[in-house]
């Protein structure tokens, strides 16, 4: 089972962000408090089973001080048990990992590092308003590896105007030229009412072009394959056997806890959702009130995840565990599986239905096409 905590903090606002975090970060012991709170009222959530992994996002968790994650931590290890070798991941931003931090991490049991980097390249970081510089970036994780990191994940983004298909590869490059094993890759999408969605209206940013994104991502897969990296999710790369576990249990619909605001939690046939707003969430902790909303998942819905889900993955979806829903759905989504065959975008081997690599391209449309309605 995962633990998932949400720190609801970052330095300053990304331009392209539609997470949930603030910059008010002098709620920062209230918060802690508050998720400390939570832990105790959920701790029976996921029925008393081990840890087999714990997330730490955000947000960014590198914000948090010692005492504060110490205090989390502590919390943890009291109300839970956390199984031997459980994967323990932290979110971080280059510009928080200093040595001292990464021993403290080390110290501490957090095995797992995922670094926000985005981009080697200052004006990449400039037009995302970044925290860090490239400069920064290196040092950082040249202290995580020093330190004795073995677990780090990179986070890059690609399409962003600043970046040729040129400057992109030398990103990579410069990615790989690191000892990490996993690598998560996302284009830059504009959301509506972030502060690039408000800077491209104005003129002030080039656009943001779904060519040029979908050009570097086929550079992602190609130069991933040729490193013999997996390519285990849409967006997620690893080395052989360094698949995320916490993540890949998300996708596998394994049960998990969330921790926080904004954070989900999935009990197997429900979702339960926090509130995304911090003030309120703290409130309604310090009065012994759970912000949480609760939905039962009917079949249709469960049927809907699996589809959404499974294809994002090199697992896929069975055609067996889709006649658990009910035959009506199998049938459907053979028959219209079909075409999607034919264009090539999907493959099937023993009624296992994966995307290829042409197909990850258009896997939400592939997706919106096998899920009833
Ligand atoms: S650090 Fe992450 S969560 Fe915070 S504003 Fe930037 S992208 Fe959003």
């Amino acid at each position: 089972m995962g633990l998932y905590i949400h720190i609801p903090f970052c330095k300053q606002a990304c331009h392209y962000c539609n997470f949930h975090f603030s910059t008010a970060t002098k709620y920062r012991e209230e918060m802690v408090a508050a998720i400390v709170r939570e832990m105790g009222l959920q701790r029976d959530y996921l029925g008393g089973a081990d840890l087999e992994t714990i997330y730490f996002g955000g947000g960014t968790p590198s914000i948090l001080s010692e005492k504060h994650l110490e205090a989390i931590w502590s919390e943890i290890h009291r109300l839970f048990s956390v199984r031997t070798g459980a994967e323990i991941t932290l979110e971080a931003n280059p510009d928080d990992l200093s040595k001292d931090k990464l021993e403290f991490y080390k110290r501490l049991g957090i095995n797992r590092l995922s670094v926000g980097v985005q981009s080697f390249r200052s004006a990449d970081l400039r037009l995302m308003n970044r925290a860090h510089t490239p400069e920064e970036v290196v040092l950082a994780l040249d202290a995580a590896f020093e330190v004795g990191f073995e677990e780090v994940n990179l986070d890059l983004i690609y399409g962003i105007p600043t970046s040729t298909d040129s400057e992109w590869a030398a990103n990579m490059e410069q990615a790989f030229a690191f000892p990490i094993n996993h690598l998560s890759a996302y284009a830059l999408t504009v959301e509506p009412k972030t502060a690039l969605a408000h800077f491209i209206r104005k003129g002030k940013y080039p656009p943001v072009e779904e060519a040029q994104a979908s050009r570097q991502y086929d550079q992602l897969m190609d130069f991933a394959k040729a490193k013999g990296w997996e390519h285990y999710e849409i967006s997620n790369f690893a080395l052989p056997g360094k698949e995320a576990i916490h993540n890949t249990a998300y996708w596998q619909g394994k049960k998990y806890l969330g921790l926080g605001p904004s954070a989900h939690s999935f009990d197997g046939l429900s979702r339960q959702w926090n509130v995304a707003n911090n003030q309120t969430y703290m409130r309604a902790l310090s009065s012994g009130q759970l912000p949480a909303e609760r939905e039962i998942l009917d079949v249709q819905t469960q049927y809907n995840e699996y589809v959404m889900t499974g294809l994002r993955t090199k697992w896929g979806c069975n055609l067996n565990r889709i006649k658990q829903f009910g035959l009506s759905y199998a049938r459907f989504f053979r028959k219209e599986a079909t075409a999607i065959l034919a264009e090539g975008l999907m493959i099937e081997e023993q009624g296992v239905y994966r995307l290829t690599p042409k197909g990850y391209h258009f896997a939400d449309r592939i997706a919106s096409e096998l899920m009833v309605v």
